[in-house]
């Protein structure tokens, strides 16, 4: 890790995730629904530098690829990466410990990818490497959950089972690499809105306990893009849906060919497009791209790793 004379500062790399499975139950008490879902953490990334002050501030920096800032990102006390840093200082009992957060973000923001999330989590590990804080990654996951549901899975990426509102993870091994297309739209859901909206439709008839997404695992165990095409599902897609209805267009662009599914990822509105190779997913991009329905067409593929120190 790189020091600029007595100045340490420490970079995370973290991916985003889409939901292979999205099975939502009922409100518990505390408002959160219970889910099951498989989380899959693909090759896009956000990038956090962290440079250690003494003056006690945490502050936040923001930008896109290009490095021009993101007004419509908090950099206030909201900011997830700014929480996750309070938190963790919290957890070291060190209160004049200080530290500038430096975030390029490619994960779409409130596109159901856990972009915040995301950043909550590779701060967390950039804070703690460079505050030499120590705490192991159990300790970090115990934080990491009071923090958000997608947290936890984040730090460890791969793919995995999340069951009670998501944060309670357990690694299922993939035998292969899937390929996506990710169809994004510049603007944003909220995901309590959609929530919201679930909570409606339903009328008060939610599951207590959610299923097991079985075919999925299976899917993921045999390694077979066609079984996991059939086997994927998002019950929030309805809400997502009717809450935008225009995003039946972008689900129905890809046509039956190369695409083998497709689904909104999360609480939306990004829709994901799983190929069965490199090549078709260069193929449906170039299709998508030139249809214009969405405002960015990109390739990923995954399972990757979760939060890593890259320099
Ligand atoms: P999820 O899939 O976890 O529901 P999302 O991917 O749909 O989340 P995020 O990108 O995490 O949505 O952003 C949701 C909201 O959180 C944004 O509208 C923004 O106001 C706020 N936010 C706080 N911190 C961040 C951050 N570091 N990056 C992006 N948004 C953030």
């Amino acid at each position: 890790m790189p020091y600029v004379g007595a100045v340490r500062s420490v970079k995370v790399r973290v991916p985003a995730k889409i939901n292979l499975a999205l099975h939502v139950g009922a409100a518990r008490a505390d408002g959160y629904h219970q889910l099951s879902t498989v989380f899959h953490a693909i090759d896009m990334y956000d990038e956090i530098t962290a440079t250690a002050t003494h003056d006690g501030a945490i502050n936040v920096e923001v930008v896109d690829v290009q490095g021009q800032p993101m007004p419509h990102v908090p950099v206030d006390r909201t900011n997830l990466a700014v929480r996750a840093a309070a938190v963790l200082r919290d957890r070291l009992d060190e209160p004049d410990l200080g530290v500038h957060l430096h975030i390029r973000k490619t994960i779409p923001v409130a596109g159901g990818m856990a972009g915040g999330s995301a950043d909550a989590a590779g701060a967390l590990l950039a804070c703690n490497d460079v505050w030499r804080g120590a705490l192991s990654r159990d300790e970090l996951d115990a934080l990491a959950a009071t923090l958000g549901s997608d947290v936890p899975f984040l730090l460890h990426g791969g793919n995995a089972l999340g069951a009670g509102r998501g944060e309670l993870i357990t690694p299922v091994l993939s035998r292969s690499t899937f390929h996506w297309v990710l169809g994004v739209y510049a603007e944003g859901m909220s995901t309590p809105a959609v929530y919201a909206e679930f909570d409606r439709l339903a009328g008060g008839r939610g599951v207590n306990t959610p299923d097991e997404p079985r075919d999925v695992l299976a899917a993921l165990g045999s390694g077979d893009p066609d079984a996991l095409a059939v086997a994927l599902r998002n019950d929030l897609a309805p809400a997502a849906l009717s809450l935008r209805p225009e995003l039946l267009r972008g689900i129905e662009a890809a046509g039956p060919a190369p695409a083998l599914a497709a689904v909104i990822s999360g609480s939306g509105p990004t829709t994901v497009f799983l190929v069965p190779d490199a090549e078709s997913a260069e193929l449906l991009a170039l299709d998508l791209r030139t249809q214009a329905v969405f405002d960015d067409v990109l390739i990923a593929r995954g399972p990757v790793p979760g939060a890593r120190v890259v320099g």
